[in-house]
């Protein structure tokens, strides 16, 4: 081995759920939303022009970020927005996890998690889920040097309720938690409340799931003015021109409308629901989940046989080989007649 390789920054790498080629597919593997963004989306990108791409963006994408202070009730200094909320994520633990203490986050969870850890070396600990995939809230007394975990949590889609937020953040004032909430959305109540009560709270949200602008790469942090200062100072240090023109005034439109946003949010929370009853019919059990997936077993038929089974008729779910979950799929919820066919071919199948 040559003197270089040993001071290479050796990674494993997050794999995100496969983008088939194919266009044929009913494509349930990587929690997107089935409906379009706002029909404003649309509008707006029919007036841009190329003439002002000569020029950097706003570094602060102000619009942007004053568009969703008003949908969440905040003043835009407490607004720090990303290329998805995988980038503000990375900032977060860049910008916060440097104890020498483990932060701690769930066993099953986000998988980007504990690659961000390692590609920063920050120590972490992962705290098991109890038997029926809730997040034990005593496992997180411990000292640690931060916190994070979803809510719902994925893939499972279990929901914490507030009580139990407050009672994990009362229990952990000298460290920064994290409450990723990419799915609150679909069922849950946001802790955005719980800004005011704790300044070491940051909650994070993302366009791509209840917004339908995965493709866009939107995400952003909520949290005190003083946090985000320190989030920004980072962000400044690394690229400032993170958000491009496109997506600041997409973002904003999509923001602004929230009456499609209520429209489109509904239509998910009750085909889930149906397909709670369809699912169950079928012989699955699944957490109750609030998000816009849902973590299946069959009593009979293996994950792994029902994942290949339904990639060959291009239905793709989402399937992890790890421990604890290489017996469940995650299947995102689509449009109904995309879950129809799907329950068609379940049916036929088992
Ligand atoms: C989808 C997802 C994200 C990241 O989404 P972006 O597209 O980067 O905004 C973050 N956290 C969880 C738990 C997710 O499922």
């Amino acid at each position: 081995m040559r003197d270089w390789e040993a001071n290479i920054r050796k990674v494993t790498p997050y794999v995100p759920g496969e983008q088939p080629k194919r266009t044929d597919v009913i494509k349930l593997n990587t929690n997107e939303n089935p409906y379009p963004p706002s029909p404003k989306v649309a509008e707006a990108l029919r007036q841009i022009s190329a003439e002002p791409m000569r020029k950097y963006p706003d570094p602060e994408a102000r619009m942007l970020v004053e568009a969703i202070a008003r949908e969440e009730g905040v003043c835009p200094e407490q607004i720090f927005v990303g290329v998805g909320s995988d980038d503000v994520l990375a900032m977060i633990f860049l910008t916060f996890f440097n104890s020498q203490k483990p932060i701690l986050f769930p066993d099953i969870t986000y998988s980007f998690y504990d690659v961000w850890a390692d590609m920063l070396r920050i120590p972490y600990e992962q705290q098991p889920l109890d038997k029926d995939f809730e997040i034990v809230a005593r496992d997180y007394d411990k000292e640690n040097g931060g916190v994070i975990f979803p809510n719902p949590n994925a893939p499972t889609g279990a929901l914490l309720g507030l009580e139990t937020i407050d009672d994990i953040l009362s229990h952990n004032q000298d460290v920064i938690v994290v409450v990723d909430e990419a799915y609150i959305d679909f069922g849950g109540s946001t802790c955005t409340g719980l800004l005011d009560h704790y300044e070491n709270l940051i909650v994070v949200k993302t366009f791509s799931k209840s917004r339908s602008m995965a493709g866009m790469r939107i995400g952003y942090a909520i949290a005190g003015e003083k946090l985000i200062r320190y989030l920004s100072d980072v962000k400044y240090s690394f690229n400032s021109y993170t958000m491009n023109q496109t997506a600041i005034a997409l973002g904003t439109e999509a923001a602004l409308d929230h009456a499609y946003f209520e429209e489109t949010r509904q239509k998910i929370i009750a085909t889930r629901e149906n397909a709670k009853k369809e699912l169950k019919k079928l012989g699955f059990s699944f957490p109750d989940s609030q998000a816009n997936f849902l973590f299946v077993t069959h009593k009979r038929v293996p994950a792994a046989e029902l994942f290949a089974a339904l990639k060959e008729q291009g239905i793709y779910v989402r399937y992890f080989n790890k421990p604890r979950i290489d017996n469940y799929l995650r299947i995102t919820i689509g449009t109904d007649e995309e879950m129809g066919r799907l329950f068609e071919f379940l049916r036929e199948y088992l």
